[in-house]
């Protein structure tokens, strides 16, 4: 495997950042996750949008122009030649001191690694995921906006800790009024008597590229899409169930807490969108070679 760093591609046992990188020390820095099937790079547009907006969020200008910076993701896929798998883009603080202060880190380092792996295998996809509900409530966005994709996401980690610690194939995550935001690295939505509901982005979760996604294939499909303010209740009762992300696309969830959801199975509305999905990520893209 060939990983970008700076403009050059180094094998993974030379692919190495300083200890004083301000990421690695702080977490200070951002970062996407982003897949590419059939050789073309889905939804490149939205995650470098989302990219630019989480850099600037956080004060960080980023090295590249927009040029450069999707010509660097396209060569990462093409120095592997891969035609499917993921890609983790990664922008750094960069090397300062051992203080806080940004302003002594010059220069923000690019990661760039592409890999071909999938997250869950497609047996999840036909049974199902279990979902818990987690203790560890998303951080507030008045503490740290949740929209900013940044490296520091000792959060979710902790709440994908009680997932795992449980069994669970994800933790679902509330926020501090106890509403639902979303789970530990994926969005969540539900079917209920025919209409898609998923929690507003002001509940705490991260705008999801493929929660837009879905959007999409539901207004193409004819579904109406709602975002209320969610609670477990909705989701216990819910006729269907099913989680957004990069990694996970489109997945099944049959059980909240141990309470089945629907009659336990994926349903037919979830199986129609993971259809049309999956024929989106095959034909359309960003060409990379
Ligand atoms: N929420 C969190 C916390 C995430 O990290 C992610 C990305 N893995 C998502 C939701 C889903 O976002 P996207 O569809 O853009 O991958």
């Amino acid at each position: 495997m060939k990983i970008y760093i700076d403009g050059a591609f180094y094998p993974e046992s030379e692919a190495k950042v300083s200890v004083f990188d301000h990421g690695l020390l702080y977490g200070d820095g951002v970062f996407e996750g982003i897949r590419f099937y059939n050789g073309r790079v889905f939804e490149l547009e939205a995650h470098l949008d989302r990219l630019w907006d989480s850099s600037r969020a956080i004060c960080l200008t980023l090295p590249l122009s927009r040029e450069e910076m999707t010509e660097a993701v396209l060569a990462s896929v093409r120095e592997n030649g891969l035609q499917d798998g993921y890609i983790r883009l990664v922008v750094t603080r960069g090397v300062g001191t051992l203080g806080l202060n940004p302003e002594t880190c010059k220069r923000p380092s690019v990661i760039i690694i592409a890999a071909s792996i999938t997250l869950y295998p497609e047996e999840l996809y036909l049974r199902g995921l279990d979902v818990i509900t987690c203790g560890t409530r998303r951080i507030a966005p008045g503490a740290f906006s949740p929209q900013v994709k940044s490296l520091n996401y000792l959060n979710n980690v902790l709440a994908k800790i009680e997932a795992v610690q449980a069994g669970a194939g994800e933790g679902l995550m509330l926020n501090e009024q106890g509403y639902v935001a979303e789970c530990t690295g994926d969005n969540i939505f539900i079917l209920k008597r025919g209409t898609l509901f998923t929690p507003p982005i002001s509940a705490g979760g991260l705008r999801g590229i493929t929660r837009e996604v879905v959007f999409k294939i539901a207004a193409e499909l004819g579904i109406a899409v709602r975002e209320p303010e969610m609670t477990r209740y909705d989701i216990y009762t819910a006729d269907e169930c099913f989680l957004t992300g990069t990694a996970a696309e489109i997945i099944p969830v049959i059980s909240l807490d141990k309470r089945l959801i629907g009659n336990g199975k994926p349903g037919p509305q979830t199986a129609r969108l993971i259809a049309r999905f999956r024929e989106l990520t095959q034909s359309s893209g960003t060409p990379i070679y």
